[in-house]
């Protein structure tokens, strides 16, 4: 599978469907953690970060946010039998109903457990923005089908010895693919006994909810790492839930829209929050982490402008004759620090994301 120009065997990132994970999976995962974790950000509101799932393969952050009334959720996550335990641990919290399951953005790690949520609470509501609704709709149901593929795929990969660009896979790589597919069968078997989820409201303009002495207001603060990035704000307690338009340490950049990234960021960077509840990854406390992931997003359009400038659009420089002029290196050290595995996913990143800006850019 492909988004927007991601392709298997080039990709570190595994959470965006499993699919496209097995070629690149790290050996020890590097975001996300090995055990669930519940952070309480106020009275009533909790963050959940998630178990990794295989090798790295991610569930989303979800939040729940518990009113005198109703609860909010934001992100089911991915695997309905996780966000069964969440549910558990809610109904620990509160009798409240869920009401209302916000997917922040179509990438399935974010929504696949929707179902969960409409077999506990069938009178729920599944918010997302317009886009994300139809990329939902379009991609949702097609989720076992990638699954599959992408397990051929890989094994084709292992009996053949090369990765999906043809390079040779060393015995490590190898090893990698054959413990991930090893475990891919729980996964896949949930897969394919769940029925898809969708959003069931799509909306266009912010909105505001009250859960019952707790406001809730939801946003599009402009396209980033989707076309339909909603976030969910808590204007009282000073929390955001900014979904993948920032993630920690590294951020999903396959996807996404360079250009209006940076004008979002500085959107989200302005709300009045002292916590903000990243898509995977810990709360994150001030906004320093937002306005590095800005500063990368800006040096990479600027550099694609510049190049471009010089060369003529994309009719007459194609994105390899120009490549060797950017550079995204200077921010490698502040993201991933000395880790190499993290440096060498910084790497495929950056130079996904340079290869977005210049088709953002080239291609309008
Ligand atoms: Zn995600």
């Amino acid at each position: 599978m492909t988004f927007r120009g991601r392709s298997l065997g080039n990709s570190l990132w595994p959470y965006l469907c499993v699919v496209t994970l097995g070629l690149g999976a790290p050996v020890r995962p590097l975001r996300g953690q090995s055990e669930r974790k519940v952070t309480k950000l106020a009275e009533g509101v909790y963050e959940i970060e998630h178990k990794n799932l295989n090798l790295g393969v991610q569930s989303s952050n979800t939040t729940v946010i518990i009113g005198d009334r109703q609860v909010f959720v934001v992100d089911a996550g991915f695997m309905p039998s996780v966000a069964r335990e969440d549910i558990a641990q809610i109904r620990q919290w509160t009798d409240k109903p869920v009401s209302f399951v916000l997917t922040t953005h179509f990438h399935n790690d974010h929504n696949f457990a929707n179902r969960a949520y409409m077999d506990a609470f069938p009178a729920a509501t599944f918010i997302a923005t317009v886009e994300a609704k139809k990329d939902m709709d379009r991609y949702g149901p097609t989720t076992e089908l990638r699954e599959k593929q992408s397990n051929i795929e890989n094994q084709q990969a292992l009996d053949s010895g090369k990765d999906g660009e043809g390079k040779p896979l060393t015995e490590e790589r190898k090893a990698r693919i054959r413990e991930y597919l090893a475990h891919r069968g729980p996964i896949m078997e949930e897969i394919a006994k769940t029925q898809f989820q969708s959003a069931t409201l799509a909306f266009d303009h912010d909105f505001s909810i009250d859960l019952g002495n707790r406001e809730v207001r939801v946003m599009f603060l402009g396209r980033g790492n989707t076309a339909g990035d909603a976030q969910a704000y808590l204007p009282k307690e000073r929390i955001v839930m900014a979904g993948d338009i920032v993630g920690y340490p590294l951020t999903y950049m396959y996807d996404g829209y360079p250009s209006e990234w940076i004008q979002t960021l500085d959107k989200l960077a302005q709300l009045d929050a002292t916590a903000i509840v990243p898509g995977h990854g810990p709360v994150l406390h001030d906004k320093t982490h937002i306005y590095l992931v800005r500063d990368m997003l800006k040096s990479a359009v600027d550099q694609v402008n510049d190049a471009l400038g010089k060369s003529g659009h994309g009719k007459f420089a194609s994105f390899d004759e120009i490549k060797g002029s950017l550079d995204l290196t200077p921010f490698r050290q502040r993201f991933a620090g000395n880790n190499k595995e993290l440096g060498a996913e910084f790497d495929n990143e950056a130079a996904a994301l340079l290869g977005l800006t210049y088709q953002e850019i080239s291609l309008r």
